[in-house]
């Protein structure tokens, strides 16, 4: 009898064990597999206050000149990397939106690569309390009001992928195509400034490379100099970056919509348009890994998990840098 009630005590300790409460579903989706609640609230705190997320539109993963681009593998080389995929059609607003809502073309809608609105009727499970496919800025919003948040764009599509009337600064640089240049120097230099204000999240979207891609051909010299030119606009940004108090605390991304191949993207099917560079970095990502296959939906929960945001119901994407 004495054996049997052992075996018994010891079953109800293992399922004791199993049933612990995972406070940190919340923030991190399905990554939880601890079935330690302490383990669990070490994992899954929030490890950073501040991220930035620097958006290039159409660098290819295939066609960065790391060589050239000392900012930008430093990020690397920093932090974590890794390649991820877009979604097909391989064209902007249909990606970007997937960047900003955590979900994919399937869902937002967004099938044109200027989309300012849904061609495909959502779900309605997809929409928040407040009537929007809610984005990685409206939950902010939503989840502490105060925050301030900067969204800085050369390329006025952005505007249409995520919500701008729950960003607390917002600016679209206007001007022709090959002024681009200039345009995308300026969100950087005004990102600079807005460090001042300690933004919980800021975005700063390029266009040039895109721009330069389509005029040029993907992988051309002038393509490789617009990515130099990238480059450069960060690492101003950074040195900026790196002199506040905030940067302890901050993490950066990096992330594109789509590459390309020839002066196109959109309809062609190669692995050249279809893979895109994600960089978690910054002081706020030590310790991390990523979980792949990355997809363009993973980027707002992982943002939201890092900043200790909950990650709402409707979206599809998963935090993809977790602790080691
Ligand atoms: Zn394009």
């Amino acid at each position: 009898m004495k054996k049997v009630y052992l075996t018994v005590s010891l079953m109800a300790a293992a399922v004791a064990v199993v049933t612990v409460g995972c406070k940190c579903e919340k923030v991190c989706g399905d990554a939880c597999e601890t079935t330690c609640a302490k383990a669990c609230a070490a994992k899954c705190a929030p490890v950073a206050k501040h991220v930035v997320l620097v958006g290039v539109d159409g660098c290819g993963a295939r066609y960065i000149p790391w060589d050239v681009m000392p900012n930008l593998k430093a990020l690397r080389d920093e932090g974590v990397y890794t390649v991820g995929r877009c979604h097909r059609p391989t064209a902007s607003a249909i990606n970007w939106k997937s960047v900003f809502s955590g979900v994919s073309p399937e869902i937002h809608g967004f099938t044109k690569w200027n989309s300012s609105s849904p061609s495909i009727e959502p779900p309605a499970s997809a929409f928040d309390a407040e009537g929007r496919i809610p984005c990685i800025f409206s939950e902010i919003r939503r989840q502490t009001p105060g925050a301030y948040t900067v969204s800085l764009f050369a390329w006025d599509g952005i505007g249409n992928c995520h919500n701008t009337n729950t960003v607390s600064f917002t600016r679209w640089y206007a001007g022709k195509g090959d002024e681009y240049p200039v345009r995308d120097a300026s969100v950087f230099e005004e990102g600079a400034r807005q460090l001042a204000n300690e933004p919980t999240l800021m975005l700063l979207y390029q266009g040039g490379v895109d721009n330069t891609g389509h005029k040029y051909s993907w992988g051309s010299p002038e393509y490789t100099n617009a990515l130099v030119q990238v480059d450069a606009n960060l690492g101003k940004f950074m040195t900026a970056l790196k002199g506040t108090d905030m940067w302890k605390d901050t993490a950066v991304m990096f992330v594109a919509d789509h590459g390309g191949l020839g002066t196109h993207h959109g309809g062609v099917e190669d692995i050249r348009v279809l893979e895109i560079p994600f960089i978690v970095s910054g002081p706020a990502a030590k310790g991390l890994r990523l979980r792949e296959p990355m997809m363009l939906e993973d980027v707002s929960p992982t943002i939201a998990a890092l900043l200790g945001y909950t990650i709402p119901e409707s979206w599809r994407g998963r935090a993809a840098a977790v602790a080691r």
